[in-house]
C-alpha cells in the first residue's frame, strides 16, 4: 500500500494521570491536579486541564508549578494505578488491529488499514476506539486520524481535548501550513533554532523555502523536513512485538541507604515493567539491575530467569538477589538511582496455553485473538496480589 494511503490512528489519553486521579478522588474534580515528583528536584508529570490556565505544564519543575498555582492539589504519581487502566486502554487498541504502536502507557498509533473491511470506516473505528475507552474507563480519550503517523498525531494534538479528528492527504498541506515549525514531530529545539536563523517560523514556510539553502542550514536532514512538511511521512507503525528491552528506573533525591527501602523500590519497578510486558503480550527472559552510587558510577547485573516471564514475583525474586549481592559486597552501599529491566522477549505469553500445535498461521491468528481478549494478561493478577500483600 503506498504510504500516505493507509489509515493510521492516534490516541492518547487527555490529561492521563491527573484524569486518572480525579477518576478515582470525586472531590478532585474541577480542581487543578498536578502528578509529579514532589521532592527538591520533581518536575510535574501531568496536571489537570483546571491547572493549565495557570501556566502550569507538564515537565515542569514541580515547585515552579507551585509558584504558578500555589492552591492545586500535588499528588505523586501511582504508576500501579495508572498501568491497570493503560491494560484496559491496549485492550481496546488490540480490538482493533494487531498492528498497536505504544508510546508510553496512554498514547499508541494503530495502523487498521487491513480492519476498514471488517470494522468500516477509519472515523467509525475512531469513534468506536473514543467510546470503548470511555464506557471502559470512564476516561476521555483524543482520537487523531490520518494517511500517516505524522498527520495522525498532529490531528489528535490539534484536537484536544475531547478531540475526534481527521486530517486527509488533501488537506495536509492546509492544516499544516500556519502552525509554528516546532509543532513538527521531530522537530527539535536545536533544529527549531536553526531553522529560525533563516527566518523560517511556520510549516507552511519550510514546505515552501529553497531546498538548497534549507541543505545548507540543516544539511542532509532538509529533505526529510521538508517532505514532512508538506505532511508526507512513510514511517510504518511497528507493532509493540519488536521491543528490546521494557524497563523502569528511578532517581533519588536522597540517597538510599537502606536496603529495605531499596527493595521496595524495586517491587515498584518490578510491577511496572511486568505490567508493560503483559499488556504488550511478551514474556522475557533477562532481568537487569541498574545501579548508581554517587554521583554517577553506574553497574549493571544481569541473570536469566528459568522460564520467560511477565509475573512480578518471578521477576522480582531474581532482582532482589541481584541487588542484595551487589548490596552486600559494599564497604558503604549508598544508591543515588536504581531501575531494572526486563529483556530477552519470546513473544507471547499466550502460546504457552496451547500445548497442540496449530499450524504456524492458524496459530497467529488464535493468538492474537486471545490477546485481544486477555491481552492485560490477567493471569498472572494472583501473582501480583500476592506480592503487593508483602508490599
Ligand atoms: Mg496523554
Amino acid at each position: 500500500m503506498p504510504p500516505d494511503e493507509r489509515s493510521i490512528i492516534h490516541v492518547d489519553m487527555d490529561a492521563f494521570y491527573a484524569s486518572v486521579e480525579q477518576l478515582d478522588q470525586p472531590e478532585l474534580r474541577g480542581r487543578p491536579v498536578i502528578v509529579g515528583g514532589l521532592g527538591p528536584r520533581g518536575v510535574v508529570s501531568t496536571c489537570s486541564y483546571e491547572a493549565r490556565p495557570f501556566g502550569v505544564r507538564s515537565a515542569m519543575p514541580t515547585a515552579q508549578a507551585r509558584r504558578l498555582c500555589p492552591d492545586g492539589i500535588y499528588l505523586w504519581p501511582r504508576m500501579a494505578r495508572y498501568e491497570e487502566v493503560s491494560v484496559q486502554v491496549f485492550e481496546v487498541f488490540h480490538e482493533m488491529t494487531p498492528m498497536v504502536e505504544g508510546l508510553s502507557l496512554d498514547e499508541a498509533f494503530l495502523d487498521v488499514s487491513a480492519s476498514l473491511r471488517l470494522l468500516g470506516s477509519m472515523e467509525a473505528i475512531g469513534r468506536r476506539i473514543k467510546d470503548a475507552i470511555h464506557e471502559r474507563t470512564r476516561l476521555v480519550a483524543s482520537v487523531g486520524m490520518g494517511p500517516n503517523k505524522l498527520l495522525a498525531k498532529l490531528a489528535s494534538e490539534l484536537s484536544k481535548p475531547d478531540g475526534l479528528h481527521r486530517i486527509t492527504a488533501q488537506h495536509a498541506a492546509q492544516e499544516l501550513a500556519p502552525l509554528p515549525v516546532g509543532r513538527l514531530w521531530t522537530v527539535g529545539k536545536v533544529t527549531e533554532e536553526s531553522l529560525h536563523r533563516i527566518g523560517v517560523r511556520t510549516i507552511g514556510e519550510l514546505a515552501a523555502c529553497d531546498t538548497v539553502r534549507l541543505t545548507r542550514a540543516l544539511g542532509r536532514q532538509a529533505d526529510v523536513l521538508q517532505a514532512l512538511a508538506r505532511g508526507e511521512d512513510a514511517r510504518d507503525v511497528e507493532p509493540d512485538q519488536a521491543e528490546q528491552s521494557i524497563g523502569a528506573e528511578h532517581t533519588f533525591d536522597t540517597d538510599l541507604a537502606d536496603l529495605a527501602m531499596a527493595e521496595s523500590w524495586l517491587l515498584r519497578h518490578c510491577e511496572r515493567i511486568a505490567a508493560r510486558a503483559r499488556q504488550r503480550g511478551l514474556t522475557g527472559r533477562t532481568v537487569t539491575v541498574k545501579l548508581r552510587e554517587p554521583p554517577f558510577v553506574t553497574s549493571t547485573r544481569q541473570s536469566r530467569l528459568q522460564a520467560p516471564s511477565a509475573s512480578v514475583s518471578e521477576i522480582y525474586e531474581v532482582a532482589r538477589g541481584l541487588l542484595q549481592r551487589w548490596w552486600n559486597a559494599q564497604r558503604t552501599p549508598r544508591l543515588r538511582l536504581l531501575g531494572v529491566s526486563l529483556s530477552g522477549f519470546e513473544g507471547r505469553k499466550q502460546s504457552d496455553l496451547f500445548e497442540a500445535e496449530p499450524s504456524a498461521q492458524a496459530s497467529d491468528q488464535v493468538q492474537d485473538r486471545i490477546n485481544s481478549k486477555f491481552g492485560s494478561g490477567s493471569l498472572v493478577r494472583a501473582g501480583v496480589l500476592r506480592t503487593r500483600g508483602q508490599d
